[in-house]
């Protein structure tokens, strides 16, 4: 692959101006969901052969998804194109104001391996509605998704128009040396510093969706077998290889060891009682990736869980309790299924606990106090998240998602992905039946003044 060829090739098709026509961009958005239906079978085989995604995984957080994505987006994209008009102060009188949504032109989308499938494509569909053209290089760790998603892509678009470009580091530093019109970035956030910089040096506008610790709290009031069954749901789903997985989790005193034990209720039910045989539990991505967990076990007190097959690459929903901030689980993002648990006695010392930290992809709170929710959000800084639930908030197309800080710069989802693809273009139409004499300065006063 010859990056500067292939972006050149890009440059043209651009040029000719047909991406920024409505009926290009609803036809390719038709023929991508067109795509992903007819390869269907390929990508629950390839993601069941990457991760051991059972079907339903598959479906429901990475096909189903993209399909309904790509549904809002034909549906709003008319709406969405129009110059969005806004009003026009007095002092301009006679003239009119509107913002322009333009394609910034040539894309790169660079993608990890946790959700394939869906985390390359649902930025896709936004450059596409916005009118771009698209390099996009899935993750080098989950070959047959990424084989699947190169076939998909080949035959439906023109390689000008949008094209995926596999390989690993070296290919995408290769990438990130070009000077692309927006880069949009899903990783981790050493790599997104590396994408940052490479930006930076083209002054190319990006998007960085990054990871950290995502803290989930359980209060004292809050309504403990529904928050068992959301944060097991939310925790394990995937194995934990979730960006917005509640990384770890405060649980006030008076409760824990009721929740605890409604926690391991909700885990069995689950998983079964020997998750490591369940053959619809997803597998560790990579060797590398089971050693640096199975090295968390030993951190704190095993309360679920704990066995792992080194073998399959599988590790039990693990539930850790007696764990400090000195634990090395609590020093990185853990991004598998080990939940540490912390307790907490007063509201204020826990956030300010999480506040010292750097700010979270996402936040999850359970609490049946309204004045309680609202000083979580107005203390913590964060993503998104949810009150009384995990991941949901993510789902929704009328929910811009992203991260803050250290977990990300821009979001998308919805409108939100067509915007992230669009430069805004404010344009005031002047009148010219009329000229109002007071903006120009007066000749001879500014002369007097000399
Ligand atoms: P990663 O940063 O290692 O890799 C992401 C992509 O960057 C891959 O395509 C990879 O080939 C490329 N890459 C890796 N090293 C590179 C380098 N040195 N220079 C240039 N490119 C490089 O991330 P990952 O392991 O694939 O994914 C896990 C991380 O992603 C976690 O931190 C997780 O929280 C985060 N994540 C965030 C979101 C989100 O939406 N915010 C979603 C999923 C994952």
């Amino acid at each position: 692959m010859d990056v500067s060829i292939l972006l050149n090739k890009q440059r043209a098709f651009f040029r000719t101006e047909k991406t920024k026509d409505y009926h290009f961009r609803l036809e390719a958005l038709e023929k991508l969901r067109a795509a992903v239906i007819r390869h269907e079978e390929d990508l629950l085989q390839a993601l069941k052969a990457d991760l051991n995604k059972s079907e339903f995984d598959a479906y429901s957080t990475e096909i189903g998804i993209i399909l309904s994505e790509i549904r809002f987006a034909m549906k709003h994209l008319r709406a969405w194109m129009k110059p969005a008009k806004v009003k026009t102060p007095l002092t301009h009188f006679g003239s009119k104001s509107a913002v322009y949504s333009e394609p910034y032109g040539v894309s790169l989308i660079i993608s990890p391996w946790n959700f394939p499938f869906q985390l390359a494509v649902a930025p896709l569909i936004g450059a596409i509605a916005a009118g771009n053209c698209v390099v996009l290089k899935p993750s080098e760790l989950t070959p047959r998704t990424s084989e699947v998603l190169e076939n998909l892509i080949s035959e439906t678009f023109p390689e000008p128009y949008v094209a995926v470009v596999q390989g690993g580091v070296e290919v995408s530093q290769e990438l990130l040396g070009a000077k692309w019109d927006y880069i949009f970035f899903t990783g981790s956030v050493p790599v997104g510093r590396i994408v940052a910089q490479a930006a930076a040096n083209h002054m190319t506008p990006v998007t960085l969706e990054l990871g950290g610790k995502s803290p989930c709290i359980v209060h004292e009031d809050a309504n403990l077998g529904l928050a068992a069954k959301r944060i097991a749901w939310g925790k394990f789903m995937n194995a934990g290889q979730t960006c917005i997985a509640p990384d770890y989790l405060y649980v006030h005193e008076s409760v824990k060891m009721d929740f605890l034990a409604q926690l391991q209720k909700a885990i069995r039910n689950l998983y079964g009682e020997m998750p490591l045989e369940n053959e619809l539990y997803t597998h560790i991505v990579s060797e590398k990736h089971f050693r640096r967990l199975a090295s968390f076990l030993e951190n704190g007190v095993t309360y679920v869980g704990g066995k792992t097959d080194p073998g399959r690459l599988v590790i039990e929903p693990t539930v850790l309790t007696e764990v400090r901030w000195e634990d090395p689980v609590m020093k990185e993002e853990i991004f598998g299924p080990i939940l540490p648990v912390l307790e907490y006695r007063y509201l204020s010392e826990m956030l300010e606990g999480i506040r010292n930290h750097p700010n979270p992809l996402a936040l999850y709170v359970f609490t049946e106090n309204p004045g309680i929710q609202q000083e979580v959000m107005n203390r913590v800084s964060f993503g998104g998240g949810c009150i009384n639930d995990t991941l949901y908030h993510f789902t929704s197309p009328y929910l811009p998602f992203g991260g803050v800080g250290n977990s990300g710069l821009g979001s998308y989802h919805g409108k939100g992905s067509f915007d992230t693809f669009s430069h805004k273009k404010s344009v005031l139409k002047q009148t010219t039946l009329y000229d109002i004499p007071v903006r120009y300065p007066n000749t001879k006063n500014a002369l007097k003044m000399i």
